[in-house]
């Protein structure tokens, strides 16, 4: 068996913390933290309003969500809630899904300004001239593009995918090449899984980007029993690590389900908070690569979103009837 030295250890603990060491939540915090959790509970009635948080959002934030989930989820189960406001705790084509999914509602998200490297990567001209050029190679070309992406790349979009059924989605097409958008390595994650003629668009997360395969492997080597179960928008030497290439949810469920009590969460640090709270009697090391833009959404900010209506996200019906057909496609096919 393999054993860390001191320099690993020490290594160890730059990457990855156990969840818990970390000082952050003081009493004070914490008492600040409980009074701004019950005036938001008290606005949601007041302003018949539910709150879906994304898997990535802060521990605090999962205290007042109605629906904690990945893209998948909030899209799909989001649109249920009789509410008629919807505040999105997470970033805004998440926010954008929800309003196209419930365009009766009014859908606000706490800071306008969380976006997402990887929805940016691409614009929907970008993508029909790619589209177009691909088309005069292979007439049956379909375009599947990640939910994160924007209202108007959805618009353009013939299915949409997350994590979580990306493989199944391009399974069941009936065409042979597929224009996938916009990351990069789910797309090579995809292609290694099917047969099919997989073109990627050249976009990445830039969280998932920034994890490398050695930090993996100084771990391993620290900690031989640990289980590593990584996200598909890792690269492909990062995922040729992993025990396990799963979804967010796939995470939980994987963490749930097996006997195993180490895990190291190659994803956004957010999960490894959640993930500690619903198993408490596991352990669960992180990738300490925090998403700025999810980070961006605070309980000072939901409040004040409920107080003072904003960031509404308003979109065009015309945008959101092209939009839906792209994402009511993947519901089908998955
Ligand atoms: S973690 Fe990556 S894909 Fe997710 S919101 Fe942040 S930048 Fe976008």
């Amino acid at each position: 068996m393999t054993t860390a030295s001191a320099k690993d250890a020490a290594e160890l603990y730059e990457h990855f913390k156990v969840l818990g060491q970390e000082d952050a939540y003081t009493p004070s915090h914490c008492e600040s933290i409980r009074l701004l959790v019950e005036e938001i509970q008290d606005l949601k009635r007041s302003e018949d309003a539910v709150i879906l948080a994304h898997n990535y959002q802060r521990p605090e934030i999962f205290e007042v969500a109605d629906l904690v989930g990945d893209s998948l989820e909030l899209a799909k189960r989001g649109k249920d809630f009789r509410q008629g406001t919807i505040v999105l705790c997470g970033v805004h084509f998440m926010a954008e899904t929800a309003k196209i999914l419930s365009p009766e509602k009014r859908v606000l998200i706490p800071d306008a300004m969380a976006g997402c490297s990887l929805a940016e990567s691409v614009d929907a001209d970008d993508l029909t001239a790619m589209r177009d050029e691909l088309k005069l190679r292979y007439p049956d070309l379909k375009v599947v593009s990640y939910v994160n992406t924007t209202a108007a790349v959805k618009a353009v979009t013939d299915v949409c995918c997350t994590s979580s059924n990306a493989l199944r989605v391009v399974e069941s097409l009936d065409s042979d090449n597929i224009l996938f958008c916009p990351d990069e390595n789910l797309a090579a994650y995809v292609a290694s899984q099917s047969d099919k003629n997989i073109i990627p668009w050249k976009g990445n997360c830039y969280v998932h980007q920034q994890i490398r395969p050695e930090a993996l492997q100084r771990v391993r080597k620290a900690r031989p029993e640990i289980r590593v179960i990584a996200h598909p928008e890792c690269r492909d030497d990062v995922l040729a690590e992993a025990d396990a290439v799963l979804s967010t949810s796939g995470m939980i469920e994987y963490a749930r389900r097996e006997d195993a009590t180490d895990f190291l969460v190659v994803t956004e640090c957010g999960l490894s908070d959640r993930l500690l709270m619903e198993l408490p009697d596991k352990r669960f090391f992180k990738a300490c690569q925090l998403c700025k833009y999810m980070k961006m959404i605070t309980l000072e900010k939901t409040r004040d979103a409920l107080v003072n209506g904003r960031d509404e996200v308003l979109l065009s019906p015309q945008l959101c009837e092209a939009a839906r057909g792209s994402i009511e496609r993947m519901f089908e096919l998955s």
